[in-house]
């Protein structure tokens, strides 16, 4: 079974019993004379430069390297296929880093994208009628070049030979208890279940790049500050094809002066004067869908709060709109003409009420101060 088994020590230029930090500076010292951007066209540095990745991803795993020490190969599957096409994407993250996330849990194929989140400011005309909203987003997208899988143009992935294009290695040991049954990423592939012999050039294997896009997103009617929407499978691309995340758009409501928002209720100020409060008057008031008339009915007092039906914003679930409050300010005069001060000072001698600010000695009021200065 070890036959076809290279001696992945002397592929490295290193004793058996190197430490992980010999290996790792014999592997890089290879990997830098042999890397393909040092050797152009050179098919035998890149034949050896795999090699020497290769012998170096199995001996930098300790799980794998003690299998090889022991049992001469690194193979846990008797049927997989020993050296031809090692992981060369692995080889290019080891350079460059990953730019996703490695699957875990031993689950196989692609990988979906990561969910993503942002903020959107909408305003309460918005919020209460509902509106259709562009978003520039910038999001991980396949990469265009190779469809997302991540292989060069004219090439496609290959089964991985470790896991059988399964991406994950189950052994089967034998316990007080049984047979017991373990299943883990496999990591040749990395969990995908395929290797990829010629990344692409624009991705660099991953499948995906980093664009910017409009988004519309439908904005339903009666949100509110802190509503999210859930925009299913329009977050970031998962790497190598796989499928896209959400993207969760966190609402906010941009204040209106005119009005302040009480779940699907609003209020707002109505002004009039004190004749108008006492005698009655039509007030014009703003609503979300125009201006009304609002009658303010003859003694009226200040903070009458009138109630328009269906002038709120509309429910988010189910039919109907709330209200619209209009709490009435009376306004007292100031700024009186000679006429106007003569008259109400009449009026108050008809009602037969004390005018002046100046304490009386000894009246009622002499503890009081004014309450206005
Ligand atoms: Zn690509």
């Amino acid at each position: 079974m070890a036959e076809s088994m290279p001696d992945l020590y002397a592929l490295l230029e290193v004793r058996p019993d190197a430490s992980a930090e010999e290996l790792k500076k014999a592997y890089r010292a290879l990997a830098r004379r042999y890397h393909p951007d040092a050797n152009p066209d050179a098919p035998e540095a890149e034949a050896r430069f795999k090699e020497i990745s290769y012998a170096y991803e199995v001996l930098s795993d300790p799980e794998r390297r003690a299998r090889y020490d022991q049992f001469g190969t690194d193979q846990a599957n008797p049927m997989g296929a020993g050296f031809d096409g090692a992981g060369f994407g692995d080889i290019f993250e080891a350079f460059f880093g990953a730019m996703g996330g490695r699957p875990g849990g031993g689950r196989r194929g692609p990988q979906p994208g990561p969910d993503a989140e942002l903020r959107l400011e909408v305003s309460l005309l918005d919020a209460a009628f509902g509106a259709e909203r562009d978003l520039e987003v910038t999001l991980a997208t396949a990469c265009a070049d190779c469809g997302g899988s991540g292989a060069a143009e004219g090439t496609t992935p290959e089964p991985c030979g470790d896991c059988g294009g399964t991406g994950e290695l189950r052994r089967v040991r034998q316990s007080l208890l049984g047979q017991m049954v373990t299943s883990s990423p496999c990591p040749r592939c990395g969990g995908y279940g395929e290797l990829i012999a010629t990344p692409c050039g624009t991705c660099r294997g991953d499948g995906r790049k980093v664009v910017s896009k409009t988004l519309t997103v439908e904005i339903p009617a009666g949100i509110d500050t802190g509503s999210t929407l859930r925009l299913a499978g329009r977050g970031p691309a998962g790497p190598r094809g796989g499928p896209a995340g959400n993207l969760y758009v966190h609402l906010m409501v941009a204040p209106d002066p005119r009005f302040v928002r009480e779940g699907d209720d609003l209020h707002t100020e109505a002004h009039c004067s004190v004749a108008q409060a006492a005698l009655g008057t039509m007030v014009e008031v703003e609503t979300l869908d125009g201006a009304i008339a609002v009658a303010v009915q003859p003694g009226t007092q200040n903070g009458t709060v009138t109630r328009c039906k269906g002038e709120g914003v509309t429910h988010l679930r189910g039919r109907g709109r709330g209200d619209l409050f209009v709490h009435v300010v009376v306004d007292t005069p100031t700024e009186l003409s000679e006429r106007e001060t003569e008259l109400l000072r009449e009026l108050a001698e008809l009602r037969d009420e004390p005018l002046g600010v100046e304490p009386t000695t000894g009246g009622l009021f002499s503890r009081l101060r004014s309450a206005f200065s």
